[in-house]
């Protein structure tokens, strides 16, 4: 194994199609990319001939969205399909109360999965609310990474009002690091370069043990110069290889990823390294 990619979206029918499509359709042109229907096997494909293990995402926003989920069985059932190339993040709708609770142990206790993934501008809420604290001591006791989207996001971009996506929910600080302060025992991935807030995501990082940062979503090539040096320095036990796939392309992240001015050692725990001790893999 070269890698593991840490953010997968799987960009099947199942995931483009019966999620109501429309986020997809905004992250799409976001991306500049007309959206690919793949099937199980080319997805699978695509990680295989590329020697790369990929952490595939579910996605519950139901009660902000009203879209169908993209559930946790869904995710658990491609990653057993595939065991050397597919483990799963589950996914867990904090508004529905216990009801998440009971669904983030299902998701890790019955299902496999190996951590849970928030998106909270498509969930509208924000971490540091203090009613979403059982959830989260909850996936603290199970073990598990929490994932939580950054910055700006495709969903609602360049739709009037932004299809009523808010920024906010996305902040580093206060949101992220209030959380990781209040719960140290919670394991805390923070995706993407998280513009516009990209310092106050460094900062957060490098004060918390417990937060690390994924760098999905954009092309390497675009990545700012300060998470570049970072990365190469203070953080480099803490960025993790994620793509975004399919709306960034893992063969076009990691080819981009290799003309950083890195050190190899960085390069390699990046890529693989740090994701392996962090998912126990
Ligand atoms: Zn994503």
């Amino acid at each position: 194994m070269r890698a593991i990619d840490t953010h997968v979206h799987p960009g099947t029918r199942e995931d483009v199609i019966d999620t109501g499509g429309k986020y997809i359709e905004h992250a799409a042109s976001y991306f500049g990319l007309k959206m690919e229907i793949l099937s199980e096997e080319a997805l699978a494909d695509r990680y295989r001939k590329l020697d790369l293990m990929g952490v595939l995402l579910a996605w519950d926003a139901e009660t902000n969205t009203g879209l169908p989920r993209l559930s946790n069985e869904y995710v658990a059932r491609l990653a057993a399909k595939y065991p050397d190339t597919f483990i799963g993040f589950g996914s867990v709708d904090p508004w529905k109360g216990q009801i998440a609770v009971k669904e983030a142990e299902h998701a890790v206790r019955d299902l496999g999965l190996r951590g849970i993934k928030f998106q909270q501008a498509s969930q509208a809420f924000f971490p540091d609310d203090r009613r979403f604290y059982p959830l989260w001591e909850t996936i603290a006791g199970l073990g598990v990474p929490v994932l939580f989207h950054t910055g700006t996001t495709g969903y609602g971009a360049g739709v009037p009002g932004g299809d009523g996506i808010r920024l906010k929910y996305t902040r580093p600080i206060p949101h992220l690091d209030d959380l990781a302060a209040d719960m140290p025992g919670l394991t805390i991935i923070c995706a993407h370069p998280s513009w516009p807030w990209q310092d106050e995501m460094l900062a957060v990082a490098m004060h918390k043990a417990n937060v690390y940062i994924d760098l999905s979503g954009w092309s390497p090539k675009y990545f700012p110069p300060l998470l570049v040096q970072y990365a190469n320095s203070f953080l480099q036990d803490k960025c993790l290889f994620g793509s975004d796939h399919p709306y960034i392309k893992p063969d076009r992240w990691l080819s981009d990823f290799d003309k950083l001015p890195l050190k190899p050692e960085v390069k390699e725990k990046i890529l693989l390294g740090n994701a392996k001790r962090l998912l126990k893999i």
